[in-house]
């Protein structure tokens, strides 16, 4: 198989004293998201994509959040976790395109720094794409109880000028 799809998609509610992390950066907000971790509702969605993708069940059969070892953890490293397993079965992430619902604050000015963090795992940058959407005041989100992402990821088996340019002899092979 040359190619794999996941879709990912998750949600946490809006709480004060709380950091707001999206995407692995901190966004100046009255509140942040509730959650195990850091609650990063897009990384959380990101990595159920590539999850999905992989067919290794979700984000919560990985990192469960009964366990004290991911309580305020930084779901970039999560998700890079995953992003080493994709490496280590022979595939790279081909595309990445999300979507984050949030009514305020405004996360296009934040898009940018999003992608270079996540890139931080491995994800070519150029191969990702974030979008941010209000729910133009419908709904839970709308009245800003909380914030939703979704995330669609496709991997590709690792080619091999990419093993040759990493130095790696094919995962498969080894
Ligand atoms: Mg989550």
């Amino acid at each position: 198989m040359n190619c794999r799809i996941g879709h990912g998609y998750d949600s946490h509610r809006l709480v004060k004293d709380r950091k707001l992390v999206l995407g692995g950066v901190e966004i100046p907000f009255d509140k942040g998201l509730m959650g195990h971790s850091d609650a990063d509702v897009l990384s959380h969605a990101i990595t159920d994509a590539l999850i999905g993708a992989l067919g290794l069940g979700d984000i919560g059969m990985h990192f469960p959040d009964t366990d004290p070892a991911w309580k305020g953890a930084d779901s970039i490293y999560l998700l890079g976790k995953m992003v080493e397993k994709a490496t280590g079965m022979g595939l790279e992430i081909g595309w990445l395109d999300a979507t984050v619902l949030a009514e305020k604050p405004r996360i296009a000015p934040y898009i940018d720094r999003m992608k270079e963090r996540l890139s931080s795992t491995g994800i070519p940058q150029d191969r990702i794409n974030i979008k941010a959407k209000t729910a133009e005041g419908m709904g839970p989100i709308g009245r800003g109880e909380g914030m939703a992402a979704y995330a669609v990821c496709m991997l590709e088996a690792i080619s091999l000028n990419q093993l040759h340019f990493l130095g790696k002899n094919h995962p498969k092979k080894q």
